[in-house]
């Protein structure tokens, strides 16, 4: 029970100092939430766009890197939860990231990958860690028929690590590395189970905060089947668009 509850308080203590620092309005940024299914293309993305509006991009496992390599108090109580094969609990999650966005290079804003991942998150980073900074949800939407042909077709080379495509990258003897005649291979995860198993997760646990934002105003759905400079330009000019509305209200 007390280490429950002094869990809690340290949740409590680390949350004042954001929803105060968020409360200052002269320092409104923009927060970029990107969604979208696994092969969406989403990080990439994330990281184009994090140069062109020269905000942090922040992603979840970016952050659980960074504790486990300092290995931080935080770190450690994730590093718990994933050893034994269980989910880092939101609660967890919502201080790493509150910890992250309270540092000064996040006060103009920053661009968020792979999180919220849940409805719990999205509701706890509203409430806790958003203050005064204006939203900006970029859906990347695809069809799961594509996600599953880009992902199943990626291959590596065992020698050089030069990547591939069976479709839009190929080869030019199949099976051989062009660049060092090494043998390319499929990586584990990119397995059609595998990755019709990441299309259900992400289903039923990431896909109803596409109807949340919508209800809150802030989703911008991009379609993500086109390639990806036609969709970087869309994203860029839906972001633009969103600061300007919010600097006339
Ligand atoms: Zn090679």
């Amino acid at each position: 029970m007390y280490r429950f509850m002094s869990f809690f308080m340290l949740a409590l203590v680390s949350a004042v100092p954001m929803l105060q620092g968020g409360e200052m309005a002269d320092s409104k940024g923009t927060v970029v939430i990107m969604l979208g299914p696994p092969g969406s293309g989403k990080g990439t993305q994330a990281v184009q766009l994090s140069e062109q509006f020269k905000l942090p991009h922040i992603s979840t496992g970016d952050l659980f890197r960074h504790h486990k390599k300092h290995d931080t108090e935080l770190g450690r109580k994730a590093a718990a939860y994933s050893e034994a094969g269980e989910l880092v609990p939101d609660a967890l999650v919502i201080d790493m990231l509150g910890e992250r966005v309270a540092q000064p290079d996040c006060d103009a804003g920053y661009i968020l990958d792979g999180f919220p991942r849940t409805l719990n998150q999205a509701v706890a980073f509203g409430k806790e860690i958003l203050g005064s900074h204006e939203l900006v949800v970029l859906n990347l939407d695809v069809e799961y028929d594509v996600v599953t042909e880009r992902l199943g077709g990626r291959l590596t080379c065992t020698q050089c690590g030069h990547p591939f495509h069976k479709l839009f990258n190929k080869p030019v003897r199949e099976g051989i590395c062009d660049e060092c005649g090494g043998a390319l291979t499929q990586r584990k995860d990119d397995t059609e189970d595998v990755i019709r198993n990441r299309l259900r997760v992400y289903d039923t646990q990431t896909k109803p905060l596409i109807q949340y934002y919508q209800d809150l105003g802030v989703l911008n759905s991009v379609d993500a089947g086109k390639d990806k400079q036609s969709i970087f330009t869309e994203l860029t000019g839906t972001i633009k668009a969103a600061r300007r509305v919010s600097n006339h209200g």
